[in-house]
C-alpha cells in the first residue's frame, strides 16, 4: 500500500451544493479507500472572492455528510509567510523575474492564446527602462508537458499556448492561485490531487512550478464536474442552492450513485440512523475512478425523484 495524501480545497466564495459536494465526496473517497490522510484547506487567499461565513457553513456541511478531515483546518489566507519563502526559494534558484506589464500590454502584444493573451515576454531579459515592477513571473522554461491523469490517461500540454511565463505574485501583492496552491499541498506532503476537469488547464504551470521548485508532482485525477442546465458548471450564478444538512444521506446516495458507486439505491429515502456511516463505508469500499462518468454530471441527476 503506497502512501497516500490527499486534500479538499474549496474556495469559501459561497455554501456547498450538489457540485462542490460532489467534488468532496469523490476527494474524500479517493483517500479513504487507500487508507490515506485527508486534509481540508480552505482556499481564501483571494480577499474579494471570500464570503465572510461561509468557510464555516462549508465546515458544518462535510460534517453532516461525514466527511471528517485530519489535523487541523489551514486557512490559505494564514499562509503568507510560507508563499514567501517559497517565492525566496524560486528568486534563489533564478526560476522568476519582474514584470512591469499591464494586462492591456500584455493583450495588445496580439499573441492568443487557449485561455487568453500569451506573455509576449518583454521584462524576461530585464524590465524596460523607466518601467516599475507590478507583479512577479514565473519563467515557463518548459514548453511541453506531459501527464497520465488517473483518470483521464497521459495527457499533453502546451504551456506557451496557456499563456507562457506566468503571474505568480499579482500587482496588489496577492500571490497567485498556482503559487499558493503548490507550495502548500507540498507543505502538506499531498500525494495525490483530486479536483474537477474545470482545473485541468493548471496542470502544466503547477508542474513547472514543481520542477523550478525542486519538488516532484503529485498524481492527479480530474474528474467530472456537475452542470446545470445551461450546461455550465454548476455554482452559484448558475442556480445551485446549498446542500442541505438535514436528511444528508438522501444526496448522499443519489452522489454515490452518479459517481459509480455499485448498489446504491438513487432513491433512498435516507433517514435511518447510521445510514451515512454505512453509505460511505459501502462508497469506500467500491470506490473506482474508472466507473466515473465520462461526461459532465447533470445537476438534474443530484435532484430527489419525483
Ligand atoms: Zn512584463
Amino acid at each position: 500500500m503506497t502512501a497516500y495524501t490527499g486534500r479538499f480545497a474549496p474556495t469559501p466564495s459561497g455554501p456547498l451544493h450538489a457540485g462542490s459536494l460532489t467534488a468532496a465526496v469523490i476527494s474524500w473517497l479517493d483517500a479513504r479507500s487507500r487508507h490515506g490522510r485527508w486534509h481540508l484547506r480552505i482556499d481564501d487567499v483571494d480577499p474579494p472572492r471570500t464570503v465572510a461565513g461561509a468557510a464555516d457553513d462549508i465546515l458544518r456541511t462535510l460534517e453532516a455528510y461525514g466527511l471528517g478531515w485530519d489535523g487541523p483546518v489551514i486557512r490559505q489566507s494564514e499562509r503568507e509567510p510560507a508563499h514567501r519563502e517559497g517565492l525566496a526559494r524560486l528568486e534563489a534558484r533564478d526560476r522568476v523575474f519582474a514584470c512591469a506589464c499591464s494586462r492591456q500590454e500584455v493583450a495588445a502584444a496580439g499573441l492568443a492564446g487557449l485561455e487568453g493573451p500569451i506573455y509576449p515576454g518583454t521584462c524576461r531579459p530585464g524590465i524596460p527602462a523607466g518601467r516599475k515592477g507590478r507583479s512577479i513571473r514565473l519563467r515557463a522554461d518548459q514548453q511541453h508537458w506531459t501527464v497520465t491523469d488517473r483518470g483521464l490517461g497521459p495527457i499533453g500540454f502546451d504551456l506557451h499556448l496557456l499563456g507562457g511565463d506566468f503571474v505568480i505574485r499579482r500587482a496588489d501583492g496577492v500571490f497567485a492561485y498556482q503559487l499558493a496552491t503548490v507550495v502548500d499541498d507540498i507543505a502538506l506532503g499531498v500525494t495525490d490531487v483530486v479536483r474537477g476537469i474545470d482545473l485541468l488547464g493548471s496542470v502544466p504551470r503547477q508542474l513547472q512550478l514543481y520542477q523550478a521548485l525542486g519538488h516532484p508532482p503529485p498524481r492527479y485525477l480530474h474528474h467530472p464536474v456537475v452542470i446545470a442546465a445551461s450546461r455550465l458548471k454548476l455554482a452559484k450564478s448558475t442556480g445551485a442552492v446549498p446542500a442541505p444538512r438535514e436528511r444528508p444521506a438522501a444526496l448522499l446516495a443519489r452522489i454515490l450513485n452518479t459517481i459509480g458507486i455499485p448498489g446504491i439505491d438513487p432513491g433512498f429515502g435516507g433517514s435511518e440512523p447510521g445510514a451515512i456511516d454505512d453509505l460511505l463505508e459501502h462508497g469506500r469500499r467500491h470506490w473506482n475512478p474508472e466507473r466515473l462518468p465520462a461526461g459532465p454530471i447533470p445537476e438534474a441527476r443530484l435532484r430527489p425523484p419525483g
